[in-house]
């Protein structure tokens, strides 16, 4: 019997199941689909919150653990499963200037790059811009992975660490005992499974894993739309930022261009005036994108959370049980910390960073 069952295969259990096997213990991935198809893969990649000043200190601290981290993993995963997950530092450039005083306060807090351009400086520092963009924020820190390349790595990495891996296999309630007071494993169509410790990382679906425990985890999908055009290698190198949408260059050419923020419940379909909005953002940025064609369009569903801040930890009251969870609009870049902080909490190490403010029953308020 493995000594941790993982609900959810998506980057938050993916990493998390990485984190507790280099601990040393056995691991049981569960997934009702396949690994890293959904928010996950969905994503651009970008590894900042967008407009990082907007969210609680807390996401920027976690986000500061994982940027510091992140080149590290990504090179040892490229190294030892042979797919590279492509992390690019290509910098973050931000038209929108203002809210220049709220963002140098936030660098200056938290020791990072960031620079005001404008004129002449803001089209050097990236020469596909229209011409009407006059000024913008720069940070050349902000690094990218691309998405699905970190998924198949992740996926290589956790076979080859001995993670036992199940897919089309979905937990359908999580088992108490008599007293409800501890986890004594899982249902499935396949029958039960027995465990002695299970984290749920289901992303947009973890509140409905864990409806009857006892808590409310305000965790509810919200849908993001993108756009990938073909474009070549060279048209723009910087992740751009517009009126919160942004265009991301990956190293083959392809750019994406995201994303629409939607509550629409669990509903996965494009639409076509999402399509026309991001058409409309892409080209107005970056005109010369009007040359290439649009060669995908999807959606995926952010697990969103109150004000963007994951929750990580063990469930009050439930002895075996965990979440990490509601990763909103960052899991990419959070999902690093947060799955070191969730195995900090559950093996009993000093955690990486203070706990609270992403604890399952934290007031809200
Ligand atoms: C358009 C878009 C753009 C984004 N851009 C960025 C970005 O640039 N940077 C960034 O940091 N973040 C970004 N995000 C957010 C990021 O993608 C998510 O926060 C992150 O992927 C969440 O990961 P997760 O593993 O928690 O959820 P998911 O990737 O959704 O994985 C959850 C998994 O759990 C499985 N599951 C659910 N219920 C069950 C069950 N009952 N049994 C078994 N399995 C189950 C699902 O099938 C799924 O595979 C973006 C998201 C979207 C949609």
């Amino acid at each position: 019997m493995s000594d941790y069952l993982i609900i959810g295969g998506g980057i938050s259990g993916m990493l998390t199941a990485r984190e507790l096997v280099l601990s040393g213990a056995r691991v049981r991935l569960l997934e009702r689909q396949q690994l890293g198809r959904e928010s996950s893969w969905a994503g651009g990649g970008i590894l900042s919150p967008l407009y990082p000043w907007r969210y609680p200190e807390a996401v920027s601290i976690m986000a500061d653990w994982g940027q510091t981290n992140y080149h590290q993993l990504a090179s040892a995963l490229a190294l030892d499963t042979g797919i590279d997950p492509e992390w690019t530092q290509s910098g973050l450039l931000m038209l929108d200037a203002e809210e220049r005083d709220e963002a140098v306060e936030w660098s200056v807090n938290f020791d990072t790059s960031l620079e005001y351009l404008q004129g002449s400086a803001l089209h050097r520092c990236e020469q596909a811009l229209a011409d009407d963009v006059s000024e913008g924020l720069w940070m050349p820190e902000v690094a990218q992975v691309r998405n699905p390349r970190m998924m198949q790595a992740l996926r290589a990495d956790l076979e080859m660490r001995g993670v036992e891996i199940s897919e089309q296999c979905e937990v359908t309630e999580i088992l108490l005992n008599d007293s409800r007071t501890s986890v004594i494993g899982v249902d499935t169509p396949e029958g039960p499974m027995v465990a002695n410790n299970i984290i749920v990382c289901g992303g947009a679906w973890s509140a409905r894993l864990l409806d009857g425990l006892g808590l409310n985890l305000a965790i509810e999908p919200v849908r993001g739309q993108m756009l990938l055009y073909r474009a070549e290698p060279g048209l723009f190198s910087r992740i751009v930022l517009s009126q919160g949408h942004y265009l991301i260059p990956r190293r083959d050419g392809r750019v994406l261009v995201g994303s629409t923020v939607e509550h629409v419940g669990f509903d996965k379909s494009t639409t076509d005036q999402a399509l026309t909005e991001l058409q409309s953002a892409a080209v107005s940025t970056v005109p010369a994108l009007s040359q290439y064609p649009v060669e995908q369009h999807w959606a995926g569903l952010r697990p969103g959370s109150p004000r963007g801040v994951p929750y990580v930890g063990t469930y009050p009251g439930v002895d075996g049980l965990y979440v990490n969870a509601g990763h909103y609009r960052n899991g990419v870049v959070l999902g690093l910390a947060s799955a070191r902080l969730l195995v900090d909490l559950a093996t009993g190490r000093h955690p990486i960073i203070d706990p609270e403010s992403f604890a399952l029953d934290r007031d809200e308020a």
